[in-house]
């Protein structure tokens, strides 16, 4: 990081934000996050591979929202440190009235928040530091309601987000029901389903490391959805290169490579994607 850290910068753990900044490139991460990025990668290789499908895939599920369902607001929780295209970007490049507001609880997305409330004037976006393990507060706030219009259709995104969240019932649970009928909720999370030993010993690295992850098989990623009274949208739960591939690329440019990737196979990613409407 150019800047010195500010107090509230953990800088002697990893967290999970600032390792997958380094994995993609970036440079909003300290040593103990670099550490953990290559820990993690020699468990299961892949991983930068997949996180670069992860973000094209988020890239998808928001075109898919404002171009097909025809959201124009959304809410996008565990944002993340800003890579562009941010949710709004892409919102707003279908229609630039939409309106985004974006959650996180790590102090380093919140110092590069500025980042993500470059609306259109057209638009707004809002930056909220909350933990969304308590959905209610946030769906209540001031903040939220001054920019989002909680009796028309939310498009939400919890993209690889919620396998740092032990109780994602809850979670899911809470959020669906501050949402008005015709919502959606988009969401990526990682499972041991595909590569089963690798992953698994890169969650138990990513634990060990102060970052608990929880890995999740299909069925109980389709119950996230169900349990919350959500319906499963086509194509229902599946690893997230296979969600809608005509609603845009397969993955982003990597950091070392302007090359074409080859083909992506299932043991790319250890993500399911998922789509949801509240009836
Ligand atoms: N959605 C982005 C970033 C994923 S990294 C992307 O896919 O590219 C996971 C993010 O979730 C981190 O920024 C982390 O700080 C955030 N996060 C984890 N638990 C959270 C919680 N309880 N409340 C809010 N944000 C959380």
């Amino acid at each position: 990081m150019s800047e010195e850290p500010s107090e509230e910068i953990d800088t002697t753990h990893a967290h999970s934000a600032r390792v997958y900044d380094f994995i993609l490139g970036g440079k909003d991460n300290y040593p103990v996050d670099e550490d953990a990025a290559r820990a993690l990668v020699r468990a299961w290789p892949r991983l930068p591979v997949s996180m670069r499908i992860n973000r094209a895939t988020m890239h998808r599920m928001v075109r898919w929202l404002a171009a097909e369902a025809g959201v124009r607001q959304f809410l996008d929780i565990g944002t993340g440190i800003p890579t562009s295209p941010t949710p709004h970007e892409i919102a707003q490049s279908v229609d630039p009235t939409s309106r985004v507001v974006y959650v996180d609880n790590d102090p380093i997305v919140l110092a590069r928040a500025r980042a993500l409330l470059t609306s259109t004037p057209e638009g707004r976006t809002a930056y909220l530091d909350a933990d969304m393990r308590n959905p209610s507060a946030v769906l209540d706030s001031a903040e939220l309601r001054t920019t989002l219009d909680l009796s028309r259709p939310v498009g939400v995104t919890v993209i690889a987000m919620l396998q740092f969240v032990e109780d994602a019932a809850s979670l899911m649970a809470g959020l669906a029901r501050g949402l008005p009928a015709g919502s959606y909720v988009a969401l990526t999370t990682a499972t041991a389903d595909i590569t089963p030993d690798e992953v698994t010993a890169m969650a138990e690295e990513y634990t060990r490391r102060g970052t608990p992850m929880f890995l999740r098989s299909r069925d109980e990623v389709a119950r996230l959805m169900t349990g919350a009274g959500l319906t499963l949208l086509e194509p229902g739960v599946v690893p997230m290169h296979r969600w809608h591939p005509e609603m845009g690329p397969a993955i982003v440019k990597g950091r070392a490579d302007s090359s074409e990737e080859p083909a992506i196979v299932d043991t790319d990613v250890n993500m399911y994607a998922a789509m949801g409407r509240i009836p």
